[in-house]
């Protein structure tokens, strides 16, 4: 099969993309056309005979055709997960087409993250950090969630640096510093930036795990570009968050601090988040995938999360993707029983799950 084509009565192709009777075709593992096909039907009877009523281009005719009688979107990321403590299959059959570990030895990690790049690969392409980059005795070297090597200790900034340049080199796509003052010594404020630099040199983001007193503004002082949790340990104040939104990301992983249930700590994570969304800061899905009881796939849990913190369908939809299905895009998607615009519950009725154009689900 060479030619692809989902239709659906509706789609949401990325933002402000909206559309019914949804087609989307796919060749070679790319998007070709996704768009509506309303407009299809009629085409200029002209030479060329390519453009259509709506100045789209038309798609190539489809070998296979497949109906969703429901919603098609692209398929999902999840920006923090450890791979190595879940079942790559099943992410992926639950409709999450891509994450990014944060956190694994460099000696698995890192050739699993190549595996990935294989279209047949069974499992979510996956880009990762490899280790984290802690101090002597920092976390995560004493968690007991962590094998050996999940945290590379260095001890002065230009061993900081020297540990981040290996980490590019080995092919992290992301940075990641652990600043948790709950588990053990941080890594100093030179080291820090030691990491910011090279990292922003080669122009790959770092993100942090910031845990206890003071670390988020610490985290906001060096340069981090991310949080890898949405912080939980303290209330900031609303300078802080100020400052946070007009430069930097979170990563939400709220239901770790939740699994469903009201917690002081989810309720403190979701008041930051509150005031950093409010102040129009950038929000990523995120899982922590591996940490407890966090299903595989699509985890309605977070999304519903996200949603008290203040995002609306749409961001929501936003936050949980990362690339518009349109021609030239990876043809990543999914399919659901129903709008998720109109109930988020429909994020947890995958129908369909397409990665790099082959059908998975
Ligand atoms: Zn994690």
């Amino acid at each position: 099969m060479s030619i692809f084509a989902v239709r659906a009565p509706l789609a949401w192709l990325g933002p402000g993309k909206l559309v019914e009777d949804a087609l989307v075709v796919m060749e070679r593992g790319r998007v070709v056309f996704a768009g509506s096909s309303k407009h299809l039907a009629v085409r200029f009877a002209g030479e060329g005979g390519s453009e259509t009523l709506s100045g789209e281009s038309a798609p190539p005719e489809p070998d296979e055709e497949l109906h969703v009688d429901g919603f098609l979107m692209p398929g999902v990321v999840d920006r923090h997960v450890h791979i190595g403590l879940s079942d790559p299959g099943a992410v992926l059959a639950g409709g999450v087409t891509g994450v990014r570990d944060l956190a694994w030895p460099a000696e698995t990690i890192f050739s699993l993250a190549e595996a990935s790049e294989s279209p047949s690969f069974n499992g979510p392409l996956i880009r990762c950090a490899g280790p984290m980059i802690t101090c002597t005795g920092g976390y995560p070297t004493r968690s007991s969630w962590a094998p050996k090597g999940t945290g590379v200790e260095v001890r002065g900034s230009a061993d900081a640096a020297e540990a981040a340049r290996n980490l590019l080199a080995g092919g992290a796509a992301v940075l990641k510093v652990a600043l948790n003052a709950d588990a053990g010594p941080t890594l100093s404020d030179e080291e820090l930036l030691a990491v910011c630099e090279v990292g922003h040199g080669a122009d790959v983001p770092v993100t942090a795990h910031c845990q206890g007193r003071g670390q988020v503004q610490r985290a906001v002082g060096a340069g981090v570009d991310e949080l890898a949790h949405a912080p939980w340990s303290e209330r900031l104040s609303d300078d802080l968050v100020q400052a946070m939104a007009k430069r930097m990301r979170i990563v939400s992983t709220l239901d770790i601090h939740s699994f469903g249930k009201d917690t002081p700590e989810v309720r403190m994570a979701l008041d930051n988040l509150r005031r950093f969304i409010a102040e129009g800061g950038a929000v990523a899905y995120g899982t922590d995938l591996g940490n407890g009881p966090i299903p595989p796939g699509i985890h309605v849990g977070e999304v519903w999360h996200l949603y008290r913190a203040g995002l609306s369908a749409e961001r929501l939809l936003q936050a949980l993707t990362y690339r518009p299905l349109a021609a030239g895009e990876p043809a990543d998607l999914v399919g659901l029983g129903r709008n998720p615009l109109e109930n988020l519950g429909a994020l947890g009725e995958v129908r369909l799950v397409i990665r790099a154009g082959r059908r998975v689900r």
